[in-house]
Formats: C-alpha cells, structure tokens, sequence
C-alpha cells in the first residue's frame, strides 16, 4: 500500500544528501550542486578546454 516503498531512496554520491525518499533500498544520484562542481573538475582535467591556463604536462 506504501508506493515509496517500492522505489529505492536515491542518495546523493558526494555529499549523502537525500534526492528522493524511498525504501530501504539506497540508490546513488548526484545533487544539482555536486553535480556542477563534477562538471567544474572536468573542465579544470580536459586540456583541451583549456587555453594554456594550467601547466599540465602532456
Ligand atoms: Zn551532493
């Protein structure tokens, strides 16, 4: 009778804030916020984003 029990609950990864409260099941998501610093250190690790801003040796 309980629908949230038939989901998981949805954590997030990086910092265990909870996206989505479920049952005793724990799945693992990614909030907005660790999300855009996730893309951010992408960013900062692809070289060719960058325009010789880091000295990354090749
Ligand atoms: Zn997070």
């Amino acid at each position: 009778m309980n629908e949230q029990q038939d989901k998981p609950t949805t954590i997030c990864a990086w910092c265990d804030e909870v996206l989505e409260n479920g049952g005793p099941d724990v799945s693992h998501g990614i909030c907005t916020a660790c999300a855009e610093q996730f893309i951010q250190q992408l960013d900062l690790a692809c070289p060719t984003r960058q325009r010789h801003a880091l000295p990354i040796a090749s």
